[in-house]
């Protein structure tokens, strides 16, 4: 059985790996110049910055028993047990992260899988020898008996146009919060205090961290996530503009520090608004999953992935 599975983050990463240990055929195409998706980290200088998803929480099972082989391979670490100061940063609920970065997670867990990188999926079309054909923007094709795709909704329904595979209203009406991120390197500590993580700390900010506290950056380095309000409303600004009005509103959390280099970066899929009801979804060998199935957070997207391989592998 030959699967092609569209999309290197965290739910195709999971599918994969799934059906290659029970001994099918997987190639994972993904558009990125690496695997991760918004599970991201970013260079600069001698800094190390988690640009997308900064830590990931356990509730099921199932994600737990790959969360504690992934601990014990040392790639993921426990980060804290919570941000809020009322609860002195421990309400009891590990938040875990990658202990070099988050993309260290979805880079373990593609070694030893075939995974293409800037490799852009374009269209999906019934094929001639085998039931699909998924087309690369290159001009050359890979056929497949079966497909997992994981991109956020909107990309999932330009790549099917060409399938004349019905997907239910409601799906297509999904709609995503974005983000705009301002990565920012400094030149001594930030006024950001352990455990190097605040949720919702201002009226412009959804979370910042400081990646030299978190444990991941040898030099001093804060991500600052703006809002949903924020990043929809400045979302067609001049690039210079915001990121200088989000510089203007990082300054209590830089503190007395010197910014070495700043950079903005948008996430226009961000989050889901809405959630599908079940893990994955299925049609003509056609698996569709991601966050926007399982929830809109790592474990949900892992979980989806899980669910569409188990689908597939109960079904051929
Ligand atoms: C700013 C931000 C902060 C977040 N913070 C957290 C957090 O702290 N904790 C948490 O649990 N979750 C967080 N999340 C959510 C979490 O990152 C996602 O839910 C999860 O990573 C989604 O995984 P996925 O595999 O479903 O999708 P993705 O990671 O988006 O993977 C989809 C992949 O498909 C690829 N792709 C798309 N179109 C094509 C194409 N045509 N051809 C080839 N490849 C294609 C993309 O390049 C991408 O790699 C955050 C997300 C963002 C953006």
């Amino acid at each position: 059985m030959r699967v092609v599975v569209v999309g290197a983050g965290i739910a195709g990463l999971m599918a994969a790996q799934t059906l290659v240990e029970n001994g099918h055929d997987v190639i994972v195409v993904d558009k990125g110049r690496s695997p991760g998706g918004r599970l991201a980290t970013r260079r600069i200088d001698n800094a190390t910055l988690d640009h997308g998803a900064q830590f990931f929480t356990v509730r099921d099972p199932l994600f737990k028993s790959h969360v504690e082989k992934w601990i014990a391979s040392g790639v993921v670490t426990e980060w804290c047990r919570g941000f809020d100061s009322a609860t002195q940063n421990n309400d009891g609920f590990p938040r875990y992260r990658g202990v070099r970065g988050m993309t260290d997670i979805a880079k373990h867990l593609a070694n030893g899988l075939d995974v293409r990188c800037n490799t852009l999926a374009f269209s999906i079309a019934p094929g001639t020898t085998s039931k699909w054909q998924l087309n690369i923007d290159d001009g050359s094709a890979l056929n497949a008996d079966a497909l997992i795709v994981t991109c956020p909704l909107p990309q999932t329904y330009a790549l099917l146009v060409t399938a004349d595979i019905e997907l239910p209203d409601s799906m297509m009406r999904t709609e995503y919060d974005r983000t705009i991120c301002l990565l920012a390197v400094l030149n001594q500590s930030s006024a950001v205090v352990s455990p190097g993580g605040l949720q919702n700390p201002d009226e412009t900010f959804s979370f910042v961290a400081d990646n030299a506290i978190k444990g991941i950056s040898s030099a001093v380095a804060l991500t600052l996530h703006a809002n949903p309000q924020f990043s929809l409303e400045h979302w067609d600004a001049p690039p210079q503009d915001v990121h200088d009005l989000l510089l203007k509103q990082a300054k209590p959390w830089i503190g007395d520090a010197t910014v070495v280099t700043s950079q903005v970066k948008k996430w226009r899929l961000a989050t889901p608004l809405t959630i599908w009801p079940e893990r994955h979804w299925a049609n003509e060998m056609i698996v569709l999953a991601g966050d926007a199935f399982g929830g809109p957070k790592i474990e949900g997207a892992a979980l989806s992935g899980l669910s569409a391989a188990n689908y597939l592998q109960q079904i051929i």
